[in-house]
């Protein structure tokens, strides 16, 4: 039977509509979407909180395997799913100021529309990424050492609560370090206030250097520090003290002409359980006011 032309002109216009619905019904559900992960994003202001949430939703809109968000100046890395083939990675800004770059990785190359809705998504993520990143920035410099970057002894109750819970579940154990430089006032007095404060700087980064990531570092005032160690023997802890009084001599910091070299003083104590932070820190004070009293640039360490 012989197709008419009307007919064809019928049906393609049948086509086409339903085309056209297919594609209406597609943005309805993309705006949804969009809407839906910009009331979600306005739940939270924490940053690991907003990147999941970001990465669920937008789950929702494409399919993707996983998702990483870094900011290497405040050297933030957060991943979220699985890493994969094809990745597509934009750099976030606001009025010039960078938030850090996000990376979406999938199976299969993303598709044009695909790009474009992320490239919506992330304008929704755009102003509530900023307040988190100011509120991470706050609560960092409100736990943070000015000077020297180390953690403020007001930071040293609940990280030792964190640390003594994690040790009593796991059955480890926890030691603590402090640290005193030996005549410290001698620096100050013969080189001036800004060399005593480049030598706090150096001694902030060789104990940076000298402990593990996980290990705790705070600046307890002047020239005091106190370093605690999870998952750390009092054994070991000692041995780490002796590389931290061994690595504290060497240093040698160029002062105008001068070369500034000091040492420092060492007192362990290892938890005991249920012991309270203040109980801790007075047993290796007294460890350090020990090492002080027989002859300085020494470690002295507490039996529980
Ligand atoms: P000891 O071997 O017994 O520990 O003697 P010390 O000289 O190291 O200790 P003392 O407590 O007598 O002196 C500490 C000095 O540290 C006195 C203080 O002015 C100085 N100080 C405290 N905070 C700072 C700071 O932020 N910067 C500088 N440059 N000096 C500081
Ligand atoms: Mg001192
Ligand atoms: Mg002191």
């Amino acid at each position: 039977m012989a197709i008419s032309r009307d007919q064809i002109v019928m049906e393609l216009k049948a086509i086409k509509s339903t085309q056209m619905h297919q594609a209406a019904t597609e943005q309805t559900k993309s705006a949804n979407a969009l809407s839906q992960l910009v009331s979600q994003l306005q739940t939270t202001i924490d940053l690991e909180q907003l990147i999941s949430i970001f990465s669920k939703e937008l789950t929702k809109l494409i399919p993707h395997k996983g998702m990483l968000y870094t900011h290497d100046e405040q050297s933030i890395q957060i991943a979220t799913g699985l890493r994969a083939n094809h990745s597509c990675e934009y750099s976030l800004t606001i009025e010039g100021a960078l938030l850090g770059s996000i990376k979406f990785m999938s199976r299969q190359r993303f598709s044009e529309s695909e790009l474009l809705l992320i490239e919506r998504s992330i304008a929704c993520l755009l102003y509530p990424l900023r307040n988190s990143l100011q509120y991470l920035q706050a609560l960092r410099s409100a736990h943070t050492d000015p000077l020297t970057g180390v953690l403020n002894r007001s930071t040293l109750q609940s990280v030792f609560q964190k640390e003594a819970a994690l040790t009593k579940r796991n059955h480890s154990e926890l030691s603590l370090v402090m640290l005193d430089i030996d005549f410290f006032k001698v620096i100050n007095d013969t080189h001036g206030h800004v060399a005593g404060d480049i030598v706090l700087q150096a001694i902030s980064k060789c104990i940076q250097d000298t402990v593990r990531e996980s290990d705790h570092i705070f600046r307890l005032g002047g020239e005091e520090f106190a370093i605690l160690l999870n998952n750390t023997t009092s054994d070991s802890a000692y041995l780490l003290a002796e590389r931290l009084r061994l690595a504290t001599e060497k240093l040698r910091i160029k002062y105008e002409d001068s070369s500034i070299s000091f040492t420092a003083s060492l007192g362990l104590a290892t938890y005991c359980d249920g012991e309270k932070i203040d109980a801790l820190m007075h047993r290796a004070d007294s460890a350090l006011y020990e090492a002080k009293n027989t002859g300085r640039n020494r470690v002295v360490q507490t039996k529980g």
